[in-house]
């Protein structure tokens, strides 16, 4: 037997697993199981590539199994091996130059915190935080010779001769008192399935199962082994190998959703950065979408190997509806929390992944209407939140979104509209900041109606928040007509005579409104309505100002609109010879208010407006 001391950095990790670890012990067997695994992978390739292993007949599989009386735990595979020299090189030393570089980096501090060490793959010595003791009995495929390493984990490892009848390993963990809890057949099968179900290769798990006779007595037991992992990684097959129904199938069992996808998208990219995905679009929004702790849909796996459930930055959250899997062959195994955030494999999934979405997205409105038309009512809505949040993707994102519109039935696109545009029409004109009935009888679209130009409808609550963000269309320029400057188009009713007329008119209502407006100015938008109320260019429309309140956001103040009056109308004509201050006051009055309700907007005095109306009308 030959004693060997642990190279000095492989003591220190030794040291660091065993303290900062230990809340998290379970992934010993994941660890193990994926080396297990990487062994088969190994081996396999060798029987396919070289001459001298064809030979070797080969049925990959790994086995684990456990002896509550010996308190052991056995990760067995048949894979390459390790003879004397591999067990020097890989369980004495840390080859690998990262691990060495990240531990000279670690400070004192640093090494308290388990996630900052969670992000190296701790690998093998992480079943020091289940054992006292390891042994692991291997034989390398082509040799004859079997060893054996084993250690306490502290200083020193011995090797010596053993015996094994095939090639391949054994890791034996003498249980420690932390580590008895796993030797148990269901904790087992429930780590297995949640980190491992999809390694490519079949796990076993053999225990006993204790029998009874006919009155309910305990007569003995019976061993048994049963494969627990599902090992399908469907993803990582070819696309070509695949049908309709095994997509469908393996995104019910994973997503959870009885009814099949909408659709999916399979990506295998090759080359810098090597990841499969394989996202699926639900039929249906899920019910969480507009949670703020929705659950995240997408999954992430190194290598087969399953990392994450539950991580928002996998995917930009206007995205939080995908479902699916990334499986990265470029991330360290024990990649945590706080090192995917900010990780640069990881982001640069993420935005290849995004544009693919998108770019999917777009060729779904163009190829398959009936998908796309219950795509679009499921998550429009999320969709014109990326408008807002993923400003890289913009121009993709104004593809996607639909709106109503004063023109046309149905959906309409920022192309649609372009397409339908006059062809000396400047701008692409919009209305916010109700629903479909008010603004579509918003005395703000008659002028644009008489002169036969859209008008989008946007009636959802958030187009309030967002259309402010996006300023253009192509190289149209976005005018909200419920703002100041977005009626110059519509300039053939004014001239500067009229303006010159109604000067007067217009410092009688200033006067009589005071500082309830911001301005008095005559309209050129206005055909049959006396008056309308818009918003300053940079301010906040009253609608968009009520809803940030009611979603507890601080008030924004008293926001004065500008009051649009039409100097043809009857009533302002009639104001234009009044004299008594009292009756310009209550028509001036009711002028406000009467644009105010019209655009939705709740009075802050009705009771006001109801007396001026009564003193009028008497
Ligand atoms: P990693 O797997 O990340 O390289 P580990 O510490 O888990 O790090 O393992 C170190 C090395 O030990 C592996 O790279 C491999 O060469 C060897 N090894 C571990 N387990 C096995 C096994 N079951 N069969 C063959 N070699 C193994």
């Amino acid at each position: 037997m030959a004693e060997h001391q642990f190279q000095t950095e492989v003591s220190r990790l030794l040291h660091l697993i065993i303290h900062s670890l230990y809340s998290n012990r379970e992934i010993f067997l994941r660890e193990l199981v994926s080396n297990a695994s990487d062994a088969l992978d190994k081996l396999k390739y060798l029987t396919v590539a070289e001459e001298a292993y064809k030979s070797i007949s080969f049925e990959p599989r790994i086995d684990l199994s456990f002896d509550k009386e010996a308190k052991t735990f056995t990760v067995r595979d048949n894979g390459i091996g390790m003879n004397e020299t591999d067990m020097v090189e890989s369980l004495g030393t840390i080859a690998r130059s990262g691990t060495k570089s990240f531990l000279e980096k670690l400070t004192e501090d640093a090494k308290k915190d388990s996630n900052l060490i969670g992000q190296f793959g701790v690998g093998f010595y992480s079943a020091f935080m289940v054992a006292d003791r390891i042994e692991v009995i291997s034989r390398k495929a082509g040799e004859t010779a079997a060893w054996k390493w084993s250690s306490d984990g502290k200083e020193s490892y011995q090797i010596e001769a053993a015996q094994r009848d095939e090639q391949g390993t054994a890791v034996i963990l003498h249980l420690s008192e932390e580590g008895t809890e796993y030797a148990n057949r269901w904790t087992v099968e429930d780590i297995v399935k949640r980190y491992s179900n999809h390694v490519a290769f079949p796990i076993y798990l053999t225990y006993d199962e204790k029998e009874y006779d006919g009155k309910g007595k305990e007569k003995g037991s019976k061993t048994k082994t049963d494969r627990i992992n599902s090992g399908t990684a469907l993803w990582r097959r070819a696309k070509s190998d695949l049908k309709e129904e095994d997509y469908a199938e393996f995104y019910k069992q994973t997503a959870y959703d009885g009814e099949d996808p909408l659709f999916y998208v399979h990506t295998k990219a090759e080359g810098t950065l090597e990841y499969v995905t394989l996202f699926y679009i639900p039929q249906r929004a899920p019910f969480d979408l507009y949670n703020v702790d929705y659950k995240p849909g997408v999954k992430l796996y190194v290598k087969r190997v399953f990392i994450t459930d539950d991580d928002k930055e996998l995917m930009p959250s206007y995205l939080r509806f995908v479902r699916g899997v990334i499986d990265s062959e470029d991330l360290p195994l024990n990649v945590s929390r706080e090192i995917l955030q900010q990780n640069k494999i990881l982001l640069n999934i993420r935005n290849a992944s995004v544009k693919k979405l998108l770019s999917e997205f777009k060729s779904l409105s163009e190829t398959n209407k009936e998908k796309w038309e219950t795509f679009i009512s499921q998550f429009n809505r999320p969709l014109k939140e990326g408008m807002y949040q993923d400003a890289g993707n913009q121009e993709l994102l104004k593809e996607l979104v639909r709106f109503k519109s004063s023109s046309a039935e149905g959906r309409t696109g920022f192309a649609d509209y372009a397409a339908r545009m006059k062809p000396d029409q400047k701008h692409i004109y919009y209305i916010t900041g109700g629903d479909e009935k008010t603004l579509k009888a918003s005395p703000l679209l008659e002028a644009y109606t008489a002169k036969d130009i859209e008008v989008l409808i946007m009636d959802d609550d958030i187009d309030d928040i967002i259309m402010p963000s996006v300023h253009k269309y192509k190289d149209w320029e976005l005018k909200a007509v419920n703002r100041a400057g977005a009626d110059e188009e519509l300039g053939a009713k004014q001239d500067k005579q009229a303006e010159k007329e109604n000067k007067p008119v217009i410092e009688k209502i200033k006067k009589a409104l005071g500082d309830r407006v911001k301005e008095v100015k005559l309209s050129r938008r206005l055909h049959d309505s006396p008056s309308c109320i818009v918003a300053d260019e940079n301010d906040p429309t009253i609608q968009m100002a009520q809803m940030l309140k009611a979603m507890g956001q601080p008030d924004m103040g008293d926001i004065k609109p500008i009051l649009e009056v039409n100097g043809d109308h009857p009533i302002v004509a009639g104001l234009k010879t009044a004299e008594d201050e009292a009756r310009i006051a209550d028509i001036a009055g009711v002028l406000l208010d009467q644009a105010l309700l019209v655009e939705g907007i709740k009075l802050k005095d009705p009771a006001d407006f109801v007396k001026r109306l009564n003193r009028l009308l008497s």
